[in-house]
């Protein structure tokens, strides 16, 4: 399954964060899933989202629903790396990181499928958690937050929309 809905956090407004966002969800639970299932989907992700070519990298973290858990970066679409340790080339859009994180992710924790009445002994699943306006700040070029929370009907018209 696949939903989106809105998420709170902390976080202060900037440029590059909000307290209230979007995030879409995705969860599979099957037989014989496993966290290379997961990989698969991430990069299926990516190359729909922002073309093809674009390595991914998962990073050990931390979440309370999955076991183990990884923050999911993609290689920046715009400098694809060229930008890092190349001060003379600084890129916006990774910081010259050449990385760009997108969400989270993990392997469902089992504790998690028990309390839902499924049979881990058979059943294993995959989740992950990606920010909606983080993916349309890169894919569509959004520079600023604000932008999206602010209402201003010029930008939201740029877009099909009037809200
Ligand atoms: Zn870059």
């Amino acid at each position: 399954m696949v939903a989106p809905g809105t998420t709170f956090r902390t976080d202060e407004l900037d440029a590059t964060h909000t307290p209230v966002f979007h995030q879409l969800e995705g969860l599979v639970v099957d037989e014989g899933i496993t966290m290379a299932h997961l990989r698969g989907a991430i990069d299926a992700f990516v190359e729909g989202m922002f073309g093809s070519g674009l390595r991914t990298r998962f990073r050990a973290s931390y979440f309370p629903f999955t076991e183990p858990s990884a923050e999911v970066d993609m290689e920046c679409f715009v400098c694809r790396g060229a930008s890092v340790g190349a001060p003379d080339r600084p890129c916006r859009t990774c910081s010259s990181e050449g990385w760009i994180e997108i969400g989270g992710c993990g392997v469902v924790n089992p504790r998690v499928l028990t309390a839902a009445g499924v049979d881990t002994g058979r059943y294993s699943g995959w989740a992950f958690g990606l920010g909606i306006e983080r993916t349309l700040m890169f894919a569509d070029g959004v520079e600023d937050m604000h932008d999206m929370v602010e209402g201003d009907v010029r930008f939201t018209s740029a877009f099909g929309m009037e809200i």
